[in-house]
């Protein structure tokens, strides 16, 4: 069966990790039809827009995608077409597993995390309201006159989104996603003890739906407390579930303790379709040089093909990739400090392996 899979390459290293990736998925033998469209900058200078229609229609009917990742100009400029993406598609779940291959040089053993993170609203829902701006006063006095509290002026306010339906259907998914995998175990890191009303309201849905899952422990932690908890005793936490924003850091902390950014996979998962990204950015400072690893993109990868019901060559590629990662030879330089190799030549020996392990 031909899978047809929209293809988006991103821009910096996007291109060069997506590429890869897509060579080692059509060396497993699995037949697809890529789609291939542009978002992010190249996609404003093209059509004056930097989400096109066409890359959410193209999505939309495909239900599939591999996705590289795709520069955010900081401060001005577009807004992330990354989370506006997530949005517009109602891609709520970003799914993100972070386990220890062996080869790689951390000072962790037993880290085998799932982090679930919420991806439509909180602090990224893109309400925003800029110093001096004519609304910002407005909301400002709307602010004194309900709670009798003075703002200063010159603030800038960003409002923080945490709805009870959101929050439900994360943790319902974080629940579901235990259940299917033979996890044992669900925890929430939340500031409920500051932020009463929007961590509360997460906190007390996330108790709530627990109680439909008495086969699967529930813990909560203050996100502080984790934070330091993560760091020391990793293999204490297993599926992780958080309101967008604090998923955005304990995803990038998760991905320092496996080894880096570059062994991180990831898919956005709406109800009937998912797009599958790598955890990390663009790294504009490699693009082009053919430096950077592809394995977190290429993971993803496995991800998408156990989504498309293509099991054995899920299987087949995680190991492939497990073993070029346990040699140590063909690897990048973050894995390989002293004698890395290039993002093409880490694809040859993923293709290699795949070939030894037989198809
Ligand atoms: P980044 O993930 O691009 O890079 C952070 C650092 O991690 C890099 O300097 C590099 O040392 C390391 N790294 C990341 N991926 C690597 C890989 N595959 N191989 C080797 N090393 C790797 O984060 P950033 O610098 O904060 O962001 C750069 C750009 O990417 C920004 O424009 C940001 O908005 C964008 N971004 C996009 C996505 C996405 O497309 N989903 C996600 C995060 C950031």
């Amino acid at each position: 069966m031909q899978h047809k899979v929209t293809f988006i390459p991103g821009d910096g290293i996007g291109p060069e990790v997506a590429g890869a990736t897509q060579r080692v998925l059509e060396a497993t033998g699995v037949q697809f039809q890529w789609d291939d469209v542009v978002i992010g900058s190249q996609a404003q200078d093209m059509f004056g827009t930097a989400l096109p229609q066409t890359a959410l229609e193209s999505i939309r009917k495909n239900r599939v995608a591999l996705k590289g990742p795709v520069s955010t100009p900081i401060g001005s400029g577009f807004r992330s077409v990354n989370v506006a993406l997530r949005q517009k598609l109602d891609l709520y779940a970003c799914l993100r597993p972070y386990k220890i291959y062996p080869g790689t040089a951390t000072i962790y053993k037993d880290v085998d995390i799932v982090v679930v993170r919420e991806n439509t609203e909180d602090l990224y829902a893109g309400i925003e309201f800029a110093k001096d701006g004519l609304r910002t006063k407005e909301l400002l006095d709307f602010v004194f006159d309900a709670t009798g509290e003075r703002v200063k002026e010159d603030s800038a306010v960003d409002l923080r989104l945490i709805s009870q339906a959101a929050s439900k259907r994360i943790v319902k998914f974080a629940f579901d996603y235990a259940r299917q995998n033979s996890r044992r175990k669900v925890t929430t890191y939340h500031k409920a003890n500051i932020l009463k009303f929007s961590d509360g309201l997460f906190l007390d849905i996330a108790r709530e739906v627990a109680k439909e899952y008495p086969d699967i422990e529930f813990t909560d932690v203050l996100l502080d407390a984790a934070c330091m908890q993560l760091v020391r005793r990793p293999e204490q936490f297993d599926v992780i579930v958080l309101p967008n924003f604090y998923g955005d850091f304990i995803s990038d902390l998760c991905a320092g303790l496996i080894g880096g950014l570059g062994l991180a996979p990831g898919a956005n998962m709406g109800d009937d379709m998912a797009v599958f990204e790598a955890a990390h950015g663009s790294v504009p400072k490699y693009a082009g040089q053919n430096k950077a690893n592809p394995m977190a993109m290429m993971l993803s990868g496995v991800m998408m093909l156990q989504y498309l019901g293509e099991r054995n060559s899920a299987e087949r590629l995680g190991k492939a990739i497990a073993e070029v990662i346990a040699e140590g030879k063909n690897v990048t330089y973050d894995l390989n400090p002293d004698n890395p190799v290039g993002t093409s030549q880490v694809a040859d020996a993923v293709v290699e392996s795949l070939k030894q392990g037989g198809k």
